[in-house]
């Protein structure tokens, strides 16, 4: 059909799809590209990019091509032709659907894109710089889809000199093609730098696939893993714990045929394997799960990777229950320990019963920390601190049986007792987790309060300093700041975040913006370069005295946290004396 399919989205369904950042670095386009590739239903693939896409990233499909009347809309935000309305969102089987890759990615390239439909005679062929047509015009072409994005962040040099090494970026784009070849293995992917061959995919199975990309010694370690529920469709491989690794295994999730990023989910594979590791080691797995897209929420971040499960708490129990039966069933599990809480063992065989809801032999809703809760005195107030998934980690770690008693020492430590447990926190370092995981979630949310300044604060800038802060404005606002450019070298602050005290906001923001101009003290993204730089700036130093409801406090919002072993630079925040440590030391 030669008939346009591209529509504009109602701005009401554009609104509900969380606005966000999508385009980091060239692996980041990549994915999105050969994303639309998928999408668009090509069987071959062939990615090369210059200078590890910096300077050409470019993607030829053969793909169902656009419609000359589409082509310009493409590029438009909220332009899309894979849903049109609010309730499409729930059938998304898509890996695109926000409509904002390609308008992101002409916003900061160059851009040549030549496309034809089988149905139509010519191709079109169209060229935009910074968001805006400089050529368009009917050509012979191939059928299917050819994009070229040139010079990448030409217009935005903070976001240019983000990027890394070649050797870096070259990684993350394989990185992103992996994620998609192991969920579409019918696709045959090239991948070539600098014109030499990096990567070449044939259609294969997903056990061929693994061994392309991993090597023989994977594939031969591999067990399968089935099941199948009303709650969800679960197959794919884990790796045999013998193999696993400190680090470096490989550790795959997908969701119909998406991949994933699922903390929660992992933490599922890994009780599965639990007393099978050495100690430290990861286990390796590539699981993919089939669930009604009613079910689920892919539309929770920009680059959707991350989704909410309605039932996650089935999903976890069904997903553990799983990998452990593959496990069983290959006698790698550990003999029976009679030590064991009959309550906390899986059964087996879901199979052939119908899912019920797990019982979790934990309260929920008990806080071990519960008078902690009287008063928010360090302004914690985005923890989630309820989250189930949170206390049982907590219990994992402490082994808690018993309310904890903490006190503080040489008002720098937090010492909490708790059963057979002695725990030793830096408060320094805590707090510092505590802040970056708050204002990540400020970041992806948009959500961190800010106070409003009665009297706006005025700041002269250099005029680096001021292009600086055109760039990382947005990642600031979404965690409080609220800022007015005046011209080219003055700004006016009219709001910080709430726990910045207001004496230090204009000179943490000068440093920042310092930081950010200053090349070699740049982290992943800009995101977590500012949560990393505030969470250091503002965390409660270690001299300074805790009352007993802020040791609470912290204590309790520390173990809220998703990594609360280790701050945002990786330095240990706490250390665990057992009894049985103890007693070795001095008996
Ligand atoms: P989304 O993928 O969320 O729809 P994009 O900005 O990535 O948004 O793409 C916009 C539209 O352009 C898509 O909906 C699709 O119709 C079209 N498109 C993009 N890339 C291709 C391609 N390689 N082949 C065919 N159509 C494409
Ligand atoms: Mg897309």
């Amino acid at each position: 059909m030669a008939g346009g399919v591209i529509f504009r989205l109602p701005q009401q369904v554009a609104n509900q799809i969380a606005a966000g950042e999508v385009i980091q670095r060239p692996a980041s386009a990549v994915k999105e590209l050969i994303e639309n590739s998928v999408d668009a239903g090509a069987t071959e693939i062939k990615i090369q990019v210059k200078d590890a896409g910096k300077t050409l990233i470019k993607i030829v499909d053969n793909g169902e091509g656009i419609a000359p009347q589409d082509i310009e809309l493409a590029f438009q935000r909220h332009a899309t032709s894979k849903i049109k309305t609010t309730d499409d969102l729930t059938k998304i089987m898509t890996k695109g659907f926000r409509g904002e890759a390609l308008a992101s990615i002409a916003s900061v390239a160059q851009i040549e894109i030549i496309s034809k439909k089988s149905t139509n005679q010519l191709g079109t062929l169209l060229c935009i710089e910074g968001g805006e047509v400089k050529r368009k015009e009917q050509l012979a072409a191939q059928n299917g889809t050819t994009i070229s994005v040139k010079n990448l962040f030409f217009n935005t040099p903070v976001r240019r000199n983000f990027l890394k090494t070649n050797q870096t970026e070259l990684r993350r784009i394989l990185e992103e093609v992996y994620r998609l070849a192991i969920a579409h293995c019918y696709v045959r992917f090239d991948v070539f730098d600098q014109g030499s061959e990096l990567l070449h995919l044939t259609k294969a199975t997903v056990k061929h696939r693994l061994r392309n990309i991993f090597g023989t010694k994977l594939r031969d370690n591999l067990l399968e893993i089935n099941s199948d529920t009303q709650i969800a469709k679960i197959s794919g491989y884990v790796l045999k714990p013998n193999i696993s690794k400190q680090r470096g295994n490989p550790q795959y999730f997908f969701v119909n045929n998406r991949f994933i990023i699922a903390p929660y989910l992992r933490h599922a594979v890994l009780e599965a394997y639990q007393g099978l590791l050495p100690e430290k080691s990861q286990p390796g797995y590539f699981i993919f799960i089939e669930i009604a897209t009613d079910k689920i929420d892919v539309n929770i971040h920009p680059t959707k990777t991350e989704i909410k499960f309605e039932e996650s708490e089935n999903l976890y129990a069904i997903l553990k229950s799983t990998v452990k039966h593959s496990l069983g069933i290959h006698r790698i599990t550990p003999p029976l320990d009679f030590n064991q809480n009959p309550d906390l063992r899986v059964p087996y065989e879901y199979k052939d019963k119908p899912p019920t809801r797990p019982t979790v032999p934990i309260d929920t809703n008990y806080n071990p920390f519960e008078d902690a809760r009287q008063k928010n005195v360090l302004d914690f107030q985005n923890t989630p601190s309820n989250n189930p998934l949170k206390i049982e980690n907590i219990s994992d770690l402490l082994d808690i049986k018993a309310q904890p008693s903490i006190f503080q020492l040489f008002s720098k430590y937090i010492v909490c007792g708790f059963d057979n447990n002695l725990i030793i926190i830096n408060q320094n370092r805590a707090h510092q987790r505590i802040l970056f995981e708050k204002f990540k979630k400020g970041n992806k949310t948009n959500s961190l309060p800010s106070q409003q300044l009665i009297f706006p604060i005025f700041v002269s800038l250099s005029i680096q300093q001021t292009n600086a802060l055109k760039e990382i404005e947005d990642d600031l606002k979404k965690i409080g700041f609220r800022i007015k450019i005046v011209n080219k070298t003055s700004i006016q602050i009219l709001g910080a975040p709430q726990i910045c005290p207001t004496e230090k906001i204009s000179a943490t923001l000068e440093e920042l913006l310092d930081q950010t101009i200053d090349v070699s003290s740049h982290t992943d993204t800009i995101g977590d370069m500012i949560a990393k730089f505030l969470a250091r700036k503002w965390a409660i130093t270690n001299n300074q005295l805790l009352n007993h409801v802020e040791q609470n406090e912290m204590v309790n919002n520390l173990f809220a946290c998703q990594d609360y072993g280790i701050t945002p630079f990786n330095k240990k925040v706490f250390i665990r004396l057992d009894k049985g440590a103890l007693n070795r030391k001095l008996e």
